[in-house]
């Protein structure tokens, strides 16, 4: 109940006003969130990277409803970019991008998006993957709500045109996703392999937790085999097991595919991961604009919540 609780939450744009200044909530923040600004994604980029550990940086924000906020974030990334160069940090990093925070979904008309919308997140993103390119980075397009993947998927084939290392994101709860993955296991291409963190019907997507894990198993199993770049982004253990196993099966070396994990989550696994040889990229969100994304954490795994309840309840 609390689960479904906060992923309501996660939408309430009263509550995010609310939340956003209270002094309980840093607390929580501070764990999942780099910070605010651009200085704190750095910062964490420079301490992971000295552990050994690559990243992937997530400028907060989706859903945007005006051209001039995705100008905005746009602008963002691009300078997000420039001081990981001059901060020695761009090359091999990566930013993760999404297209209703570049204005996918300006003029959504509820049924499909408008392809006016779709090529303004298409140019925006071009901008983006320039910036990475110009500084030796890659871009990769994360996947949201379910009625969004198709028009993400057709941006991303036109962005890999000109940018061959472009990654997108899978959901394995929606029922598609096997599929998907055939069509992407090709030619190096970058594909992050995650359950899904948004709620779907289950016409589309599977209800029960089960039946999500073993469409995860089964996509991996084709990623795998396949001739493109696996990124699997989990925390499960037992998909980290079935992951090293396949690796061990399809005679993959450790610079042919990466684990993937959020920041503040299962730190003490990414380090046994890069002890052991392999390549783990964290997941860095960073930027004002952190309440859906905390809320959706929290929702996976409400118990994260219990030890933050006492100061979220006594915050002035
Ligand atoms: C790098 C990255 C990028 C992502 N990008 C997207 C995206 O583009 N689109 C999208 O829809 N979703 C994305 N997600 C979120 C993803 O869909 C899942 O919601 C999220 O990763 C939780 O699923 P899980 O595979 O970790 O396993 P779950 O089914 O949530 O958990 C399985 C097990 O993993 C362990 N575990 C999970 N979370 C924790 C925790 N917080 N602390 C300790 N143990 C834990 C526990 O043992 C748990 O029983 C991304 C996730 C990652 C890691």
């Amino acid at each position: 109940m609390l689960r479904r609780m906060l992923q309501e939450l996660s939408r309430c744009t009263w509550m995010a006003r609310t939340l956003r200044t209270a002094p309980g909530v840093r607390g929580v923040i501070g764990r999942y969130v780099a910070g605010e600004h651009v200085e704190d994604a750095v910062g964490a980029a420079r301490r992971l990277r000295a552990a050994g550990l690559l990243i992937t940086l997530d400028y907060l924000g989706e859903d945007v409803r005006q051209p001039s906020e995705a100008l905005r974030t746009v602008a963002c990334y691009q300078d997000l970019l420039v001081r990981l160069d001059e901060a020695g940090l761009a090359r091999g990093a990566d930013v993760s991008v999404k297209l209703s925070a570049l204005g996918q979904r300006i003029g959504w008309d509820g049924v499909r998006p408008e392809r006016d919308a779709e090529l303004m997140a298409l140019e925006h993103a071009t901008r983006i993957c320039e910036a990475a390119n110009s500084v030796g980075a890659t871009v990769t397009v994360d996947m949201e709500e379910h009625g969004t993947v198709d028009s993400t998927l057709s941006v991303v084939a036109e962005l890999r045109a000109g940018f061959p290392a472009t990654g997108v994101a899978v959901q394995a709860r929606l029922r598609r996703a096997e599929e998907q993955c055939r069509d992407l296991a090709v030619g190096k291409v970058r594909v992050r392999l995650v359950k899904g963190a948004y709620g779907a019907p289950t016409s589309v997507a599977y209800a029960r937790g089960r039946e999500a894990d073993t469409s995860y198993v089964r996509c991996m199993r084709v990623l795998m085999a396949g001739d493109g770049y696996p990124m699997l982004a989990t925390h499960d253990p037992r998909m980290i097991e079935i992951a090293s196993a396949l690796a061990v099966l399809n005679e993959r070396d450790e610079n042919s595919f990466e684990y993937q994990m959020l920041y503040g989550v299962r730190p003490g696994e990414q380090s046994r991961l890069v002890d052991l040889g392999a390549r783990v990229r964290v997941y860095v969100p960073y930027g004002e604009d952190w309440y859906g994304y905390l809320l959706r954490r929290l929702a996976e795994r409400p118990a994260n919540l219990r030890p933050h309840l006492r100061s979220l309840v006594t915050a002035g």
